[in-house]
């Protein structure tokens, strides 16, 4: 397999562009690239996939992580905030497209794609849940020393737990059976929170979870609304609640 390098990735970049403004034909460009010791496969991955982030859609064939912080950060200089955020959603696409089988490759991925959601006014990419106070988040990095140990422990049962909750009653809201996936679409793919059906603070920290007694999947609403008091209203209460408001607005 060849190597695609750093000045391969730029001239990719300068073609690409030429290409999408039609003064330039996907031939020529490949030609190009492919003396240069690429093979035109390749090039035309990567010169299609820029078109794709220009129209802000998923690209399904990956780009190596220097090739996509340089399109981002050039794709910012040449086209603005509104380049830029076609960009990034792009590559969200992408991540979630991938996001099951490639779990290595997306921790880099998904910090550029902060640093540069931040950069065009999309706001940081915030892991689901963080205002809850339960919810088991799947892709908290820890790195306080000492402590790291620990934390890296009970975040890595934590992240089995929520797995296996899932797998159990997929992400579905327990409580209304939102579905992200069905209102959202692909960025709605494996969105959801997790419940605590046990109040923590009246539990011991030693405490087990059983992911499939203990946790249930429910959409961010429900969730803010079980908490509405402590301790939380049970997933039937609020069901109940649901109904009679059905009742009392028919
Ligand atoms: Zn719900
Ligand atoms: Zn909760």
């Amino acid at each position: 397999m060849v190597t695609i390098t750093e000045k391969h990735v730029e001239e990719l970049y300068e073609l690409a562009k030429q290409v999408y403004a039609g003064k330039t034909k996907v031939s020529d460009a490949l030609e190009i690239m492919h003396q240069q010791g690429m093979t035109k496969v390749s090039a035309n991955i990567y010169i299609n996939n820029f078109k794709l982030m220009m129209k802000g859609r998923g690209y399904k064939r990956t780009l190596n992580l220097y090739a996509v912080e340089y399109y981002l950060e050039n794709i910012s200089k040449d086209y603005g905030s509104s380049g830029l955020k076609s960009a990034v959603q792009s590559v969200e696409l992408h991540i979630n497209y991938f996001g099951n089988f490639s779990k290595g490759k997306m921790p880099g991925l998904k910090n550029l794609l902060n640093h540069y959601r931040k950069i065009s006014g999309s706001g940081e990419w915030v892991a689901s849940g963080s205002i809850y106070p339960d919810e088991i988040e799947d892709s908290k990095i820890f790195t306080e020393g000492a402590k790291k140990q620990r934390w890296v422990n009970a975040y890595e049962r934590n992240a089995d737990a929520r797995k296996e909750c899932i797998k159990k009653y997929n992400y579905i809201c327990a409580v209304c059976n939102f579905d992200f996936r069905v209102r959202f679409g692909e960025i709605g793919k494996e969105f959801i929170h997790v419940h605590h059906l046990i109040e923590l603070s009246a539990v011991a920290k030693e405490y087990q979870i059983d992911p499939i007694k203990d946790l249930r999947p429910v959409c961010p609403n429900c969730h803010a609304m079980l908490h509405r008091k402590r301790p939380a209203f049970t997933i039937e209460e609020l069901k109940k609640i649901i109904e009679l408001q059905k009742g009392e607005t028919a």
